[in-house]
């Protein structure tokens, strides 16, 4: 089988020049006698690549001084727990916007450790939509507001960064990192899982402000405390040497398009794509209210069961892959990340015509 255009939530497609390179390199890294996998993460190689994978990230998204970031292991799940652990100390209480999968499980995760507020919630609409900023109830003695950027199952994303004046913002950024410009700054802490836009899973990267860390509640585990993996580098101990090289050359290859402005203006026209399909035919509707809808995972069903199932068994034939929908949304859903080239998108616009017009 040829590659297929992979519409996977994640992990999902990776840039093919990224995986070619990985592919000649990967018994010999350039000249060092072995693989990325096979070495020291204190040798000179591999700190080399280590240093400069952080200087090409903190690069794309701008990172001020003052912020540090971390590669870590553990997925973004980990980071459920982490947040609230290093954050909540300050006040004991932290808000949260509740507007799908991932957020509502960070929510649960953090009531082990403090008092935690509802901020808002989209449960009311099966988490169709965004809550604009004045539905946002702000707790002015919170220690951090926290959100998830775009929600990767329901395909809603955030179209504005909440204010909440003085109270740190912490971001789930999984499924949109990369992908649009981000004001650093306005952040106390953003993370974020590579496997959607960045590299293999096992990778979980963290930007933190450095004067938030330090402050973790006493029974924090070593291993979750930022400030432990600030001091050491994020090498206290095994960091994940592979995933950082793949994020490597990810960022080589978003730096050739234009980095993270040049993904936006792309991303954009490949959502719009679609929902402009989607919005005309006569089967199919999308699940995410306009206004709220992601860029990176849309979300949207047929008229019954029976024909989403069509869809997704003939798409799948015609070489478009994993495009059934979480279980939670049901129907169908096409997470088009930065490496979906804009070609994959044009053809499952036109794969949706046809069947729109054969069913
Ligand atoms: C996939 C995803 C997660 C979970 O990531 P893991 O690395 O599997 O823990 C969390 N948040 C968002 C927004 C996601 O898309």
């Amino acid at each position: 089988m040829d590659r297929v255009y992979n519409f996977s939530a994640g992990p999902s497609m990776l840039p093919l020049e990224a995986l070619e390179r990985a592919g000649k390199e990967i018994t010999n890294y350039q000249g060092s006698g072995m693989s990325v996998m096979e070495m020291s993460h204190r040798s000179k190689v591999f700190q080399k690549i280590f240093d400069d994978t952080q200087a090409k990230f903190r690069r794309a998204l701008k990172v001020p001084e003052g912020y540090k970031v971390l590669f870590l292991q553990g997925g973004a799940s980990t980071q459920f727990s982490a947040v609230p652990l290093n954050l909540i100390g300050r006040t004991g209480k932290a808000d949260y916007a509740v507007t799908g999968n991932f957020a509502k499980l960070a929510w649960k995760e953090a009531q082990k450790y403090g008092e935690i507020s509802v901020a808002a919630t989209s449960e009311d609409q099966n988490h169709t939509y965004i809550p604009a900023q004045d539905q946002l109830k702000l707790d002015p003695r919170a220690s951090y507001f926290y959100y998830c950027a775009n929600n990767t199952i329901y395909g809603t994303e955030w179209q504005y960064v909440p204010e909440t004046g003085e109270v740190p913002l912490v971001c789930d950024m999984s499924s949109n990192i990369l992908s649009r410009p981000v004001d650093v700054s306005k952040y106390g802490l953003i993370f974020a899982g590579a496997q959607k836009n960045m590299a293999p899973a096992g990778l979980t990267v963290v930007i933190v402000r450095e004067d938030l860390a330090g402050h973790e509640l006493p029974y924090t585990p070593l291993m979750l405390g930022y400030k432990t993996m600030i001091d050491k580098d994020s090498m206290y101990n095994t960091p994940p040497c592979w995933c950082i090289y793949m994020l490597g050359l990810t960022l080589d290859w978003l730096e050739s398009q234009g980095g993270v402005e040049g993904m936006e203006k792309i991303k954009h026209g490949k959502a719009k794509l679609l929902y402009d399909v989607l919005d005309d035919s006569r089967l199919f509707t999308c699940a995410a209210q306009p206004g709220s809808r992601s860029d990176m995972n849309v979300t949207f069903r047929s008229v019954s069961e029976e024909l989403d199932a069509k869809f997704v068994a003939e798409a799948t034939a015609a070489g478009f892959t994993n495009l059934k929908g979480h279980r939670n949304v049901g129907g169908m859903r096409a997470s088009i990340y930065n490496a979906m080239p804009v070609e994959g998108v044009e053809k499952l616009a036109e794969f949706i015509k046809k069947f729109d017009k054969e069913n």
